[in-house]
């Protein structure tokens, strides 16, 4: 696990090594770490499960705090759980889910840390009217500023609690977190196909739909594929087995087909109809026959969408406005053709695209002024990827997009500091003066904080 996470870091943070790796198993080592440059200089960045694709943990010289040893549920009742930051999302839905419980909010990908998933931007398809950040679900954080003291904030400091959620660890050190939980509800999925056209058409009905909106985009097979999930009363949540099946479709055995299918046929052109006709039948297998109720108990559950493991795939995400997304889908596939026809390199996975709901919950939250769209491009091929993310960048600065800190490569500060605008003139501010001096800001994040 150590060498795993030593090596999703590596290629985060573009080789330059830190000075220090330090595993603190309590908040007074967290401190002793902050408080003291000589042992520990600067950046000092704390890392959860390290599947950030940007470099945001980058600390070349400084100190890298891996939380992976402070891994333990703390308390637990039937409406709060409070963990520490290391442990992870599926550790935690196995173990509310053998007391009936689960957390709120459809995240799927199991493997990151919950303080990764407070801290920076942790994207779900929530269902109408429901927060679409995990960080929303956080009642209660205690925190090691940047220069080694305790505080602690929750629900009725609303603005504080907004300031540390999506923080990216620049405000201090997470080191106790609460979450809201639920008994186990059931949601049914429905899942239909439609052409890019006709997508464009109903794209507006589903921007306040109350059901949850997950969408497969396959802009060579003009396919999108919907995923929509509405609650039910109905008891059982479903299978384990299908879920743990759809998981393991979807992002273990497709990927590695994907793979497979490229040292056979080296040719592109040759190879890109069969892997999309792979991943057509994948969809279509999955819609089918796997899963029509389920819960987030379910889902948190399954184990193979794990970021940074050998099934490896390449993964950048922008948001878009909710109120134009049916023309930007079809422009985002005018931007994948072209792209293939001038440089001969295409994305070879379907792209996942979340609904975000409108959510203030945090300042830096994507979905903060108005609802949104996420594209996540993803590619198993890492030939021509820098290119097309590249591409990918000015298309969004063109159409609104608004890129993640921790999850969208190619952003230009300029463009950054644009969308997200005056709120990260407060965020800049409460920064600075919580860190005079500069103990936890690196490279990657002086240019959107200087
Ligand atoms: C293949 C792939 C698929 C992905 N799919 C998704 C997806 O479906 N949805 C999605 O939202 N994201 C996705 N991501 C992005 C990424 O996994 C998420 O951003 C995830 O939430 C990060 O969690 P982590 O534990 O890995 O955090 P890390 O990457 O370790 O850290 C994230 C940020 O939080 C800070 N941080 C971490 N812990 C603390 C703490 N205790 N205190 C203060 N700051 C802290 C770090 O400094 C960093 O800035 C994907 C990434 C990959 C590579």
């Amino acid at each position: 696990m150590q060498a795993a996470r030593a090596l999703r870091f590596s290629q985060t943070s573009n080789g330059a090594a830190p000075a220090q790796i330090m595993q603190p198993s309590s908040p007074s080592e967290i401190a002793a770490i902050l408080r003291n440059p000589r042992p520990f200089p600067a950046p000092v960045r704390p890392m959860g499960f390290g599947s950030s694709t940007t470099r945001c943990l980058s600390a070349p010289g400084g100190t890298l705090v891996d939380l992976s040893k402070m891994d333990r549920v703390l308390r637990l009742d039937d409406s709060t759980v409070t963990v520490q930051p290391g442990i992870a999302i599926r550790e935690l839905a196995e173990i509310l889910e053998a007391d009936g419980l689960e957390l709120h909010g459809g995240f799927d990908l199991a493997n990151r840390s919950v303080g990764g998933a407070v801290c920076a931007a942790s994207l779900e398809a929530a269902m109408g009217g429901c927060p679409s950040q995990f960080a929303a679900h956080v009642t209660g954080l205690k925190v090691v500023s940047p220069e080694g003291n305790r505080f602690s904030a929750k629900v009725g400091d609303r603005s504080l609690l907004g300031l540390i959620r999506l923080s990216y660890g620049l405000l201090g050190i997470v080191y106790e977190i609460s979450l809201k939980v639920r008994p186990i509800q059931t949601f049914t999925v429905q899942f239909a196909r439609v052409g890019f056209g006709d997508f464009a058409k109903l794209a507006s009905r589903l921007t306040f739909a109350s059901s949850s909106t997950k969408l497969y985009l396959m802009p060579f097979k003009d396919r999108v594929f919907l995923e929509l999930r509405r609650p039910t009363t109905e008891e059982a949540p479903g299978r384990k087995f299908a879920w743990q099946l759809k998981d393991w479709a979807c992002y273990s055995a497709l990927p590695t087909a994907l793979r497979s299918l490229a040292k056979v046929v080296p040719i592109r052109r040759m190879r890109y109809p069969l892997s999309d006709t792979l991943s057509g039948a994948t969809q279509s297998l999955v819609s089918r026959s796997f899963v029509s109720t389920g819960s987030n108990s379910l889902e948190q559950t399954g184990r193979f969408k794990n970021p940074g493991s050998k099934q490896g795939f390449s993964y950048c995400t922008w948001a878009f406005p909710a109120q134009d997304f049916g023309r930007i889908a079809c422009a985002y596939q005018a931007l994948c053709i072209e792209h293939y026809e001038r440089t001969g390199f295409r994305c070879d996975m379907p792209a996942v695209v979340f609904r975000l709901n409108q959510d203030r919950s945090a300042l830096l939250a994507p979905a903060f002024n108005e609802p949104m769209f996420t594209i996540s491009s993803m590619t198993t091929e890492k030939d021509g990827w820098d290119d097309f993310i590249v591409d990918l960048a000015e298309f969004a600065r063109t159409n609104n997009g608004v890129p993640f800190f921790n999850q969208t490569q190619g952003a230009t500060s300029d463009h950054a500091i644009n969308c997200y605008g005056r709120r990260l003139k407060v965020f800049r501010n409460t920064r600075r003066k919580l860190d005079p001096n500069d103990r936890m800001l690196n490279h990657f994040f002086s240019s959107y904080m200087a």
